[in-house]
């Protein structure tokens, strides 16, 4: 019998292996950032790299641990994006690095749909026991986040034998060609990629500041609307994230999800959730859409899954993920061997407790320090999130339009003093902060301070 625990406690033990001289895990200046090194190095980047990838702080980094990223100008900088979400147990997790050097010295590769290998099971078991739904699972194992809802757009298409999907505004799914449909904002994600899928609606989602609490019926009839002149019974799933990460940290209103969950079971559709960027700690639960009690028929995981390795995964119904024929769903890379151990070694450490407490505990600390900025004339018009996934909305006190000049001066400070702090947004008004959830409570303070000093040094008149 091959229960979960015996599967994980099959896995590598301590690899011989020097341990990681750990970075100290303080903010320090060596040089202006980006550095002269950086520039320099900058300056080749650019002459080949495509300059379609954009660079939102030019500095090469030597090292990463923890919540730091040293460059290659001896700064260390604090980081309040774990690479966009995926590095949530820090950059240089001793047990990732553990399980990653046995897995090295095994195989890096052989491709799961030609022969099998034992940890990508162990990764589909553990997040078909670990996901919403009292039911029996299975799960199907990705690269990207892009390509896992990719793939539950194909399982939500196959089995209701529809086309249409129902997306949110603000929402972002990802960069291939349906991703790119569902996903909302157009600059700088799909123009001039055109045409994309018709088979997209798009419906807007309450959230605050903009709706309060009680804004949800209307809300919800507006999707049912939506729904009905689009004809219903065409919409294989509706998808949406439990927080909107690239809208800004927007969380939908209590009670909009449990809506979508009954208006989706009324017309036969799929509620497909998309949780890459919140899923996996980042809100001090396993998966956001949990804060709601709603169980979603497909969830999507991807980055902090495997805690920087490519991995994405699609968990649901047994009776829906089976229903595909034999390799209708694959992929060279998927669930490739060294990603499937990165994730048990991430799956260790939440079975072992502390680190959605560190997540819930991270937002504690930002509501905290934060929150008291509302209302003083600084132009910060929201403090949302939920744990470790917390935004920063700039703009009009008073007519809440959106100051997205504002927020790029706040991070253009946070740069210059060390701390990487990004914008992001609907409107680029948003500082989203996605540090690494294990990031010393010290270093997360120190970290918002400087946010704190930038914004009352930019003060409300830039627009
Ligand atoms: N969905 C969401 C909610 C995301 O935040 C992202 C990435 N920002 C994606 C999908 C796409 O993931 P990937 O970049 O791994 O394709």
């Amino acid at each position: 019998m091959h229960t979960s625990e015996t599967a994980m406690a099959a896995g590598p033990g301590p690899a011989a292996i020097p341990p990681l001289v750990p970075l100290p895990q303080q903010r320090h200046l060596e040089t202006e950032i980006p550095g002269p090194r950086s520039r320099a190095m900058m300056v080749d980047r650019r002459a080949q790299v495509s300059n379609g990838f954009g660079a939102q702080l030019p500095v090469f980094i030597e090292r990463a641990d923890g919540g730091i990223l040293l460059d290659v100008d001896g700064n260390r900088i604090i980081d309040l994006a774990s690479g966009l979400g995926p590095t949530s147990l820090g950059a240089s997790n001793a047990r990732v690095r553990e399980r990653l050097v046995a897995q090295l010295d095994r195989f890096t590769h052989t491709c799961f749909m030609t022969t099998e290998y034992q940890s990508f099971v162990d990764v589909c078991r553990w997040l078909n026991e670990h996901t919403p739904g009292d039911y029996e699972k299975r799960t199907a194992l990705f690269t990207t986040g892009a390509e896992g809802n990719e793939n539950a757009a194909k399982i939500a298409r196959f089995v209701t034998g529809r086309s249409k999907f129902l997306a949110f505004d603000g929402a972002y799914h990802g960069r291939t060609h349906l991703t790119m449909s569902l996903t909302s904002k157009a600059k700088p994600y799909k123009t001039g990629f055109g045409p994309f899928s018709r088979d997209v609606v798009h419906a807007p989602v309450p959230t605050s500041p903009r709706s309060s609490a009680d804004d949800h019926g209307p809300s919800l009839a507006r999707v049912r609307e939506i729904l009905i002149e689009n004809d219903p019974s065409t919409f294989a799933g509706i998808i949406i994230e439990p927080i909107l990460g690239e809208a800004g940290c927007m969380l939908p209103i209590p009670g909009f999800l449990a809506g979508l969950r009954e208006i989706a079971d009324e017309y036969g559709i799929l509620l497909i959730a998309d949780e890459v960027q919140s899923g996996m700690v980042r809100t001090g639960k396993v998966w956001a859409i949990e804060h709601e009690g709603v169980v979603p028929d497909l969830l999507v995981a991807a980055k902090a899954l495997a805690n920087g390795m490519p991995l994405s995964s699609v968990t649901g119904p047994a009776e829906i993920m089976d229903a595909i024929h034999s390799a209708g769903l694959g992929g060279t890379y998927a669930g490739n061997p060294l990603s499937c151990e990165a994730a048990l070694a991430v799956f260790e450490q939440i079975d072992a407790g502390r680190v959605l407490e560190q997540a819930s505990e991270m937002g504690e600390i930002a509501a905290e320090m934060l929150r008291p900025l509302l209302g003083t004339g600084v132009g910060v018009i929201d403090v949302r999130g939920r744990g470790g996934m917390i935004g920063i909305e700039f703009g009009d006190e008073e007519t809440l339009e959106p100051a997205p000049a504002r927020a790029r001066a706040v991070t253009e400070y946070c740069h210059a003093n060390g701390v990487l702090a990004l914008t992001n947004g609907v409107h680029e008004s948003v500082i989203r902060l996605l540090p690494p959830v294990v990031m010393e409570p010290a270093l997360f303070r120190d970290a918002l301070q400087v946010i704190i000093d930038g914004i009352r040094s930019v003060g409300a008149e830039r627009g």
